[in-house]
């Protein structure tokens, strides 16, 4: 049985904890009053508001599934929703309002196209279709040629042609990820950005299909909070494992053992941020690394917690100019126990960075659904950026430290974009290659 510490609690912190716990003396330090990291869900005026994101989840890997189910009734607990999300347009861009979602921001009417946007092509005005339909036949002309594209600025171009990518890819991915895209590898969002042929577009728009091919018509969601109610089950079955309020300062190596803050571990497994490894780790093995770690670029996130107007939306996409926020998750429609009598419709409306409270106010008064300020949260490091080394830089820092027993997994501390799914599948392949090492 080895001593094990992990640092940092959130669902990778968790995820490895839970799964090492039955033959292995483990300790999970987490720097908060409570666990869950940027999955965690919390009340606020009696309403469900996701501190981060809204923790819906697309698909489950069998290993996760078998996870979550060892905690969770996924029949019972989990909840199938069908996805119905919407692109907001304000500048007239859209053909005939009868025929689309309609908004209300204040006195005004505005439009929104149903995503995927490239199946919509059909509503917006003719001039506007005329453009997009002379690109997808470059596209096409194109398709079989193609080198593939390595950046997202190239691939996103080159799958929906310039006019998609000035209206909506270019603005909303830029609001996002606050980065030039054409230095955002393509590989890091693997699996995540939808390819679909110049043909598929056409079909889809001739036939006005609303989904991607292959690609999820509903997410999942647990009606207690997103992974709230995953996080309770963790942090109860973990017990007094869970070392909450303890930020770790040091880790060093010392012989044959790490000590973390002093107390004596055989391995460590490091979910926290990466960014900050080279302070708190005292080893050379990370010195060779120390300068790419600290050029390293990430975003943070602040979430808005409001009332809106009652709407059928599951999330609606912002990328015109008029707002600094990309996007508004209705998370008040996802299940009616995430709002009260008082707050009968809920939602976080998303901005990347920090935004003070008076501006948050100014943005909200210009927004549609008419959203009243309830609460908000800032998260740091919410978004960590990969330029083309990062991957295997990363790898390489892994493999350095392998041998002497510290492990990495997490999205902060891998520098991934993992969703729930991925962080605990990341999370249990860590603890097969801490067993078979
Ligand atoms: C805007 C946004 C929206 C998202 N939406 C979804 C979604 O809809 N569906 C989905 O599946 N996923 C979503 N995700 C992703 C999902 O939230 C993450 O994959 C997951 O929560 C990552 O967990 P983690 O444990 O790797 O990292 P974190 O949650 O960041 O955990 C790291 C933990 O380490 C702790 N820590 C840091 N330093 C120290 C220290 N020195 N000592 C001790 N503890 C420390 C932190 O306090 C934190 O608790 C979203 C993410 C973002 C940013």
């Amino acid at each position: 049985m080895s001593r094990i510490a992990i640092i940092g609690a959130g669902i990778s912190g968790l995820s490895a904890a839970k799964s090492l716990m039955d033959s292995h003396s483990v300790t999970i330090y987490e720097k908060s009053e409570t666990a869950g990291g940027i999955a965690k869900s919390q009340h606020a005026d009696g309403c469900v508001f996701h501190v981060c994101g809204a923790n819906s989840m697309k698909s489950l890997h069998d290993a996760t599934r078998s996870f979550i189910s060892s905690l969770i009734d996924i029949d019972e607990e989990i909840v199938e929703i069908t996805r119905n999300s919407a692109i907001l347009f304000e500048n007239g861009e859209v053909s005939k309002p009868e025929f689309h979602g309609m908004f209300r921001k204040k006195m005004t009417e505005i439009e929104g196209v149903p995503s995927p946007i490239e199946n919509h092509i059909y509503m917006f005005k003719p001039e506007i279709q005329r453009q997009i339909i002379s690109d997808i036949f470059h596209v096409k002309a194109k398709e079989r040629n193609r080198r593939a594209p390595k950046f997202l600025a190239t691939y996103l171009k080159s799958k929906f042609g310039q006019t998609l990518y000035d209206m909506y890819f270019g603005p909303y991915n830029e609001k996002v990820w606050h980065s030039d895209l054409k230095k955002i590898p393509l590989r890091w969002l693997e699996g995540r950005l939808s390819a679909p042929t110049a043909d598929e577009i056409l079909l889809a728009n001739f036939n006005h299909t609303n989904y991607k091919p292959g690609a999820a018509k509903t997410f999942l969601y647990d009606t207690k909070g997103g992974a709230q109610r995953l996080i309770d089950r963790l942090v109860e079955t973990l017990g007094d494992r869970l070392v909450c309020n303890h930020a770790v300062q040091t880790i060093e190596r010392k012989g044959d053992v790490w000590t973390v803050d002093g107390s004596e571990y055989d391995k460590v497994v490091y979910c926290a941020n990466l960014k900050l490894l080279p302070k708190i780790l005292k080893t050379d093995l990370i010195e060779p690394f120390t300068g790419y770690i600290e050029s390293l670029k990430y975003h943070g996130t602040t979430s808005v917690f409001c009332e809106l107007a009652k709407n059928p939306y599951t999330e609606i996409y912002l990328p015109g100019k008029e707002h600094r926020a990309h996007k508004i998750i209705c998370t008040g429609n996802f299940t009616p126990e995430n709002n009260n009598d008082r707050h009968k419709m809920t939602g976080t409306v998303e901005f990347t960075d920090y935004i003070s409270e008076d501006e948050i106010k100014g943005e909200l008064s210009r927004m549609p659904l008419n959203p009243t300020y309830i609460t908000h949260r800032y998260i740091e490091c919410t978004h960590p950026i990969q330029d083309i080394d990062t991957r295997e830089t990363v790898s390489n820092i892994k493999a350095a430290l392998l041998p002497s027993g510290f492990y990495l997994t997490g999205l902060i501390a891998e520098w991934e974009q993992y969703n729930v799914n991925q962080a605990i599948n990341a999370a249990i392949k860590t603890v097969e290659t801490m067993h078979n090492s």
